[in-house]
C-alpha cells in the first residue's frame, strides 16, 4: 500500500483510499468497563469462560410434579405428594418410589427424580396424592441439566464479540460485572467556512446554516463513537490552528469544508503544521472527491484526521466511506467495513460520470429479495434528498443504461 497517495497524476480509488485507512488506523487499548446497558455496541477484548455451571441445577421448565419414570409406565399413577419446591428453594427430600414432590418453574429436581409432569395433567387430592393422567414421560422431560447451557471453564464469548443486548444479558447470567472492552473512539466535529452559521442565528447574505455539525456529530454518535462537536472554525489560520489544536486531543477528528481547491481551503495546511501525516486528498469518487485523510502520532497513540468536503451529501458519503470504517476498527470490530448489499435495480436508470458514484437511493422487499430505487437528487448539496433514501446506489464510471433487474451494489444508511 502507498503509505502516502496525494494527489497523484490519476486519483486514487476508493478501496485503496479505504485499505489505507485501515492500514493506518489503530485498535483503541482495551480498558475493563462496567456491564450496565451503556455497554451494549462496545466490542470485547477478552475471552471470556464461564465460572460455574449453568444452569447450577438440574433445573424444572414446568410448574407440575417431579416424579420417576419407572412410577409412570403408561402415564397414570395415584402418587404421595413429599413436599413443595418453589423457585429460589432447594428439595429437602429425594423423590421415592411411589412419591412425587410438587415442582415449580425454575425450582432444582430433587434427587430421585427423572422427569416433570404439568401441572395440568395432575390433579392433587385432599388425601395428600397427586393423580397423574398423562403420556408416559421421558426421563428428562421438562428438565434442564445441569450445565447444559454452558460448564464451568468453557469459553463462551470470544474475544472480538460485538456486545449486543443478549450477550450482556450472558455476561450477567455468569455475574460478570465487568470486562474488557475497546473504548468508545472520542470524535470532535469541527465545520469550518466564513458562510456557515448555526441553526438558531439568521445567516446574512451569502451565508447558510451549518448542517454538517450537527449531522456528523450525530453520525459518530450513532456509530458508537463519544462525540463532541467543537463549533464553526471561520477561514482564518489563528481560529483554524486553535480549533485544530483542540480537536486532536481526541481519538479521531472529522472537520468538513476547507479541503477543495478554493484560495480559503486551508484545512490541509493547517493539518500539515499541526504534524498530521497526510495519507492521500482527493479520491476518484462522486461526491467527495476533495476528501483528506492523514494521521498524527504522540508517545502512545495516533489520531486519525478526516477532512471531509463542505457540501452535506459529500461530507456523509465520505463519512460511510471512510470515518465508520475507522471508527468500527478503533472499536475493535473484528469486521471495520460493514459489508455490501446487493439489490436488483428497480427501473431503468442512465448514469454518466467520470468518477463512481454513490447515488441516494431506497431499498424494497420483494418476494426475491431486496430491490433498490434511486431517488431524485441535485448532486452533492441536496440534502434533502438524502431523507427520502435509506441506502447509497453504488454506480460505475463510465457512461451506462441500468436495466430494471440488474443487479447492483448497496450501502446502507442508517
Ligand atoms: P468547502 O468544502 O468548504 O469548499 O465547501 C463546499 C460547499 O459546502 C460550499 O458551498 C459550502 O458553503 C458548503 N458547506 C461547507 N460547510 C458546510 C456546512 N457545515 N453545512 C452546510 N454546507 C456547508
Ligand atoms: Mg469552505
Amino acid at each position: 500500500l502507498p503509505e502516502v497517495a496525494v494527489s497523484g497524476p490519476s486519483l486514487l480509488n476508493v478501496d485503496d483510499a479505504r485499505a489505507i485507512v485501515l492500514c493506518q488506523a489503530r485498535p483503541l487499548p482495551p480498558a475493563p468497563a462496567a456491564l450496565g446497558a451503556a455497554a451494549a455496541g462496545l466490542v470485547l477484548a477478552e475471552d471470556v469462560a464461564a465460572d460455574a455451571d449453568s444452569p447450577p441445577y438440574d433445573k424444572a421448565l414446568m410448574d407440575g410434579y417431579a416424579v420417576r419414570c419407572a412410577d409412570l409406565p403408561d402415564g397414570r399413577a395415584v402418587l404421595r405428594v413429599l413436599e413443595e419446591i418453589p423457585a429460589g428453594r432447594t428439595p429437602t427430600r429425594p423423590v421415592t418410589p411411589g412419591a412425587a414432590s410438587r415442582i415449580m418453574t425454575g425450582a432444582p429436581v430433587p434427587e430421585g427424580a427423572d422427569a416433570v409432569v404439568m401441572v395440568e395433567r395432575t390433579r392433587a387430592q385432599d388425601d395428600g396424592t397427586v393423580a397423574v393422567e398423562d403420556r408416559p414421560p421421558r426421563p428428562g422431560q421438562n428438565v434442564l441439566p445441569r450445565g447444559s447451557e454452558m460448564r464451568s471453564g468453557e469459553v463462551v464469548l470470544r474475544a472480538g464479540t460485538l456486545l449486543r443486548p443478549v450477550e450482556l444479558g450472558l455476561l450477567a447470567t455468569m455475574g460478570r460485572t465487568q470486562v474488557r472492552t475497546f473504548p468508545r473512539p472520542r470524535v470532535a466535529v469541527l465545520s469550518t467556512g466564513d458562510e456557515v452559521v448555526e441553526a438558531g442565528q439568521s445567516p446574512g447574505p451569502g451565508q447558510i446554516h451549518n448542517s454538517n455539525g450537527p449531522m456528523l456529530t450525530a453520525l459518530a454518535g450513532r456509530a458508537g463513537a463519544h462525540a463532541r462537536y467543537l463549533g464553526i472554525a471561520r477561514d482564518r489560520l489563528d481560529e483554524l490552528r486553535a480549533r485544530v489544536a483542540e480537536g486532536l486531543a481526541a481519538d479521531v477528528l472529522v472537520l468538513s469544508g476547507g479541503v477543495s481547491a478554493g484560495k480559503l481551503d486551508l484545512v490541509p495546511g493547517v493539518l500539515r503544521e499541526a504534524a498530521v501525516a497526510a495519507h492521500f486528498h482527493k479520491v476518484a469518487m462522486k461526491p467527495g472527491k476533495p476528501v483528506f485523510f492523514g494521521t498524527r502520532d504522540e508517545p502512545g497513540r495516533r489520531v486519525a484526521v478526516f477532512g471531509l468536503p463542505g457540501n452535506p451529501v459529500s461530507s456523509l458519503v465520505c463519512f460511510e466511506l471512510f470515518v465508520r470504517p475507522a471508527l468500527r476498527l478503533l472499536a475493535g470490530h473484528p469486521e471495520p467495513v460493514p459489508p455490501p448489499l446487493s439489490a436488483t435495480l428497480a427501473e431503468d436508470f442512465r448514469h454518466a460520470s467520470d468518477r463512481p458514484t454513490y447515488h441516494p437511493a431506497r431499498l424494497e422487499t420483494t418476494p426475491a429479495g431486496w430491490r433498490v430505487r434511486p431517488v431524485p437528487w441535485l448532486g452533492s448539496a441536496d440534502l434533502r434528498s438524502l431523507t427520502r433514501a435509506d441506502c447509497l446506489l453504488v454506480l460505475r464510471p463510465g457512461d451506462h443504461a441500468y436495466r430494471a433487474g440488474e443487479v447492483m451494489a448497496v450501502m446502507r444508511l442508517e
